[in-house]
């Protein structure tokens, strides 16, 4: 009975993965601004899921489904897109993935530390991270509270400012990640549309009522990037919406953690036309991306500063970063968080990097906050 157990258990595990069989991903070597867009258009064509963002002289990653594996890398050598290999077998990359977290955790315990929940990922159990599987945004910010209320070393910070976090924004697709799909973008609501008992889901970073549905959108439910039926027909975005509001008169900087791309993005994502803040916002950018150089390893992604959809060579629609810029907050970005470095073994960044990423962000946060309350005095005059 016994042996029967034990076998049983290992079905259970690898099949945790079992969505993802026949899944590859690759690496996607852009070199012109020409195959960057023709990339923007292929990711909705063929329904690829960009994991890393591309930029020219960066390869970013893209997972790739196998019904449309053939007829998407036919479409790259179309566009003299390079590409190569970054994962054969996906679910082997996942199943792998899994051992090293758990490995990474017993090796917090053994050190005789309690577990920090910036030294590994974490199942949901910490007290702001947009799309769920972007995990390693969650433990970067509860780094970033930890620099604030346990280990002070810039009390500057807590004294100039009040700093409103929100390590989960989206608790229920983050637990679905963890728990059943890897790769799950959105929220976990069924009632936006007549199919999303069957897709559940809006993606939260098109559901901000900003050119709300109209640009790097998806109309069903099924997709990734399916906005909604309605601005704000999300819990999750409400409550952002909310916060916000409540804070406005005096919020100076609003950022929000995505991961993969090494990026510090600002408006207007939907068309790449800039504010009439541009210059604070290119500034203050490049102020937090320098703090961070000053800090990462060397063998790290620089950052790369920019206006969004300039940046990315695709519009999106309905985004957060927008929103709160829309309605008032100074200074807005998307931090796009490194990836992997060249010595990742695992599919996202190796849980043993993850504390050196949180400590580098963190000196970018803290730079953005002390810039940023230098200027709202001025701004808001
Ligand atoms: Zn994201």
């Amino acid at each position: 009975m016994k042996v029967l157990a034990i076998l049983f258990l290992v079905v259970a595990v690898s099949a945790k993965h079992e969505k993802y069989l026949g899944w590859k991903s690759y690496y996607l070597g852009p070199s012109t601004p020409g195959q960057m867009k023709a990339i923007g258009q292929l990711i909705s064509e063929y329904d690829v899921d960009v994991l890393g963002h591309p930029v020219i002289g960066y390869e970013g990653v893209a997972l790739v489904k196998p019904e449309v594996h053939d007829a998407f890398l036919e479409a790259l050598q179309m566009e003299g897109i390079a590409y190569r290999v970054h994962r054969d077998d996906v679910k082997a990359a996942l199943d792998q993935d899994d051992v090293l977290i758990e490995r990474r955790r017993r090796e917090n315990v053994a050190r005789g530390g309690r577990e920090m929940p910036y030294d590994n990922y974490q199942p949901l159990s910490v007290n702001k991270i947009f799309h769920s599987r972007e995990w390693v945004t969650v433990p970067v910010v509860t780094y970033a509270i930890h620099k604030l209320v346990e280990d002070v070393t810039e009390p500057d910070l807590l004294e100039r400012f009040d700093f409103v976090i929100l390590p989960v924004v989206n608790p229920d697709g983050y637990e679905f990640s963890y728990n059943s799909e890897r790769f799950w973008r959105k929220t976990r609501s069924t009632d936006t549309h007549a199919s999303s008992s069957r897709c559940p889901g809006v993606d939260g970073n098109r559901n901000y009522d900003f050119f709300w549905n109209t640009v790097g959108v998806s109309p069903s439910p099924c997709d990734d990037i399916y906005p909604g039926n309605r601005p704000f027909s999300e819990i999750e975005t409400r409550v952002v919406r909310d916060i916000i509001d409540e804070y406005l008169h005096r919020m100076a900087l609003y950022l929000t953690m995505h991961s993969f791309g090494s990026m510090i993005l600002y408006p207007w994502g939907h068309d790449g036309t800039l504010s009439n803040n541009a210059f604070a916002l290119h500034t203050v950018g490049i102020a937090m991306a320098d703090a961070i150089h000053d800090h990462q390893l060397p063998h790290y992604q620089p950052y790369t500063v920019g206006n969004a959809a300039l940046v990315l060579w695709y519009g999106a629609s309905g985004a957060a970063e927008d929103y709160a810029h829309l309605v008032g907050v100074p200074l807005s970005y998307t931090y796009e968080l490194p990836g992997f470095s060249g010595t990742w073994d695992g599919f996202h960044l190796a849980p043993s990097a993850i504390e050196q990423v949180a400590k580098d962000t963190w000196e970018g946060v803290a730079v953005g906050a002390r810039r940023a309350g230098d200027l709202f005095v001025t701004l808001k005059k």
